[in-house]
């Protein structure tokens, strides 16, 4: 079964397609013309937009994530703001870890929605993934993208930047969701 996965991000999509690993979908990116108008105001209401832009482009099955970090002392943000909370990711990690600094609590998640629609653009499935753990005090690790250099796997000392690609997905919020989309598939 073909699906396209509504993104522009290279990260997102190879994350998918090893979550996705040797079910029988095999997730595509959109054709040119896909510009979704990301103003919803929650998660679930993006990832919304982007399937429905990216159905109505492709005239396919479409699938959209719509993520970001939630971090508790921020009253839940930077949340949907997570990928313009500033100009690089680099910049991003500066300014959160500066926005931390006069608080203890460091409690925070990653949430994933993820929306299916039809072809039709019409909504048949979704679901919300979330991994939580802490914002560190300093970066560490390499691997994944965002945030992953600072944010603290609950109940163990790594980020989730040092760990494999395969314990990323295991535990991600992306992991969570695409799985329940997955199982959903799979029932029909
Ligand atoms: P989206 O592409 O609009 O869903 O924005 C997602 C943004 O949230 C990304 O640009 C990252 O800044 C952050 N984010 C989402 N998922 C992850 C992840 O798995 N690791 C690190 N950062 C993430």
């Amino acid at each position: 079964m073909k699906i396209v996965f509504a993104t522009g991000n290279p990260h997102k999509l190879k994350e998918i397609k090893e979550i996705a690993g040797d079910s029988d979908i095999e997730f595509i990116l959109p054709p040119d013309g896909f510009n979704p108008v990301e103003n919803g105001a929650t998660f679930e209401e993006n990832s919304f937009i982007k399937a429905k832009e990216a159905a109505r482009v492709s005239k396919m099955m479409s699938l959209a994530d719509d993520s970001g970090l939630c971090v508790e002392a921020l009253d839940g943000g930077p949340g949907i703001y997570s990928a313009r909370y500033a100009d690089t990711p680099q910049k991003r990690i500066d300014k959160l870890l500066q926005a931390l600094a006069p608080f203890e609590n460091r409690n925070a998640k990653f949430v994933c929605a993820m929306t299916l629609v039809d072809a039709d653009g019409h909504k048949v499935f979704s679901t919300v993934g979330e991994c939580c753990g802490k914002i560190a005090t300093k970066q560490a690790g390499s691997g994944g993208f965002g945030y992953d250099p600072i944010f603290l796997v609950e109940n163990s000392d790594k980020t989730m930047a040092e760990l494999s690609e395969e314990e990323k997905n295991l535990i991600s919020h992306r992991g969570r969701a695409l799985r329940t989309v997955i199982r959903y598939l799979s029932s029909l």
